[in-house]
């Protein structure tokens, strides 16, 4: 019944690490992760982890874990940001469905699916960071490692129940090979450590691995209510104006915990009003309003289905401590302040990505591998498919 009931899709929750345990264990299969920046602000407490190493710690901790390669999900933030800017501009240039509604939260994709199907028009085309590291690996680092891509074996980490129910939707199996092969929440990584009996001291601190090593302090901001939003400004303001935005690079308006934050930026004589929403109740006023053909006065509204976003995704080990999710915001910021790249669009490695494989941002193959189509009816095949699953799966 509450699998049928949830909104987002939160409850349809099949625990997998007995699978990637396996596919760890299995010589034919090269196991690839991909860890998210929500993620290491928890490990960075739960070890005593400084913010400035907690990112090579994490890239330690999941090579000891057995894992072959470890990506940053922070670089598909940056690829988001990259096509779902583009796709903004885009719509505003073209007088497109506007406001254009963010599409990274698969709780708030599922949500408007279900309550809300009037709204699809308005949904940003782009798969979340998830669905794009999955096709991206599967696609362009199989063939530039030589991989047969039934081979890999892809396997996320995130905050977020709601992510396994959106690597299961058939639209992201293509030729029935799921681009994202299992979702670990954090809890269940953790749960990984221990059962190996991995101590902080058995860690050697790494770099993530190439080809997807660099990221910019906004893809980390991903973590956080208001970060796809900064991260999009920061692109959006270059864009207009033609100039390389080096200084007031923080948004500080979108941060932080309240439900519904609020920004205008001109730049160029274009006025850019965004909203930031973090909590399904949050949204629905404006939804209604929408939906009554009352004009908003937004542009670009992001849409976090947790309140405060995924640092308190359902997937993390519940606080124990009253300011931990103001901690786990501060992890990010400090971890972005102190980045190399403030940008997602600086970032060389998403650049030479573009160059080397996806043409342009919003290219044919950028649209077939890394944008998406929602629609009601898919929901409703996919819940009847994930409730036969369910029935038909142990729990590991
Ligand atoms: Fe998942 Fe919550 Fe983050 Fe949405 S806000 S992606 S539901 S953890």
């Amino acid at each position: 019944q509450c699998v049928n009931a949830c909104p987002c899709g939160a409850l349809d929750y099949q625990r997998e690490k007995g699978r990637v345990f396996r596919a760890i264990n299995d010589p034919e299969k090269t196991v690839i992760a991909f860890v998210a920046p929500a993620v290491r602000s928890v490990v960075s407490s739960h070890f005593g982890i400084s913010f400035d190493e907690a990112s090579s710690f994490m890239a330690g901790l999941l090579k000891k874990l057995g894992f072959n390669k470890v990506f940053d999900f922070s670089f598909a933030a940056d690829l988001t940001v990259v096509e779902e800017t583009t796709e903004f501009l885009d719509r505003i240039r073209e007088k497109g469905a506007i406001p254009q509604f963010t599409s990274c939260c698969p709780g708030w994709v599922n949500f408007v699916e279900k309550r809300y199907p009037e709204l699809i028009p308005y949904l940003s085309s782009c798969k979340s960071p998830q669905a794009m590291m999955g096709a991206t690996v599967k696609n362009h680092y199989a063939q530039l490692a030589g991989l047969d891509k039934k081979d890999l074996y892809v396997v996320s980490i995130v905050p977020c129940i709601a992510k396994k129910f959106e690597a299961a939707r058939p639209e992201f199996a293509p030729q029935s090979i799921r681009d994202v092969d299992a979702v670990l929440t954090t809890t269940e990584m953790l749960e990984m450590v221990d059962l190996k009996q991995i101590r902080k001291e058995d860690v050697v601190d790494q770099e993530f691995d190439a080809p997807y090593k660099r990221v910019s302090g906004a893809g980390i901001l991903f973590g956080a209510s208001g970060g796809v939003a900064e991260a999009a400004l920061r692109m959006a303001v270059e864009k207009l104006t033609g100039n390389t935005l080096t200084d007031h690079l923080d948004f500080e308006e979108v941060r932080g915990f309240k439900g519904v934050k609020e920004a205008t930026v001109s730049a160029e004589g274009t006025e850019v009003n965004v909203a930031v929403i973090s909590g399904l109740h949050n949204a629905e006023p404006i939804i209604e309003k929408i939906i009554q053909g009352e004009e908003v006065g937004y542009d670009l509204i992001e849409v976090m289905a947790c309140p405060g976003g995924c640092i308190c995704g359902a997937g993390h080990p519940v606080p124990e401590k009253i300011n931990a999710l103001e901690n786990r915001q501060q992890v990010l910021i400090n971890i972005d302040k102190a980045s190399k790249y403030r940008k997602s669009q600086e970032n060389p490695d998403v650049l030479r990505l573009y160059r080397d494989f996806y043409g342009e941002a919003n290219s044919e193959l950028a649209h077939k591998l890394l944008h998406t189509h929602y629609s009601p009816a898919q929901q409703s095949d996919l819940l009847g498919r994930n409730r036969r699953r369910m029935a038909n799966s142990a729990f590991v």
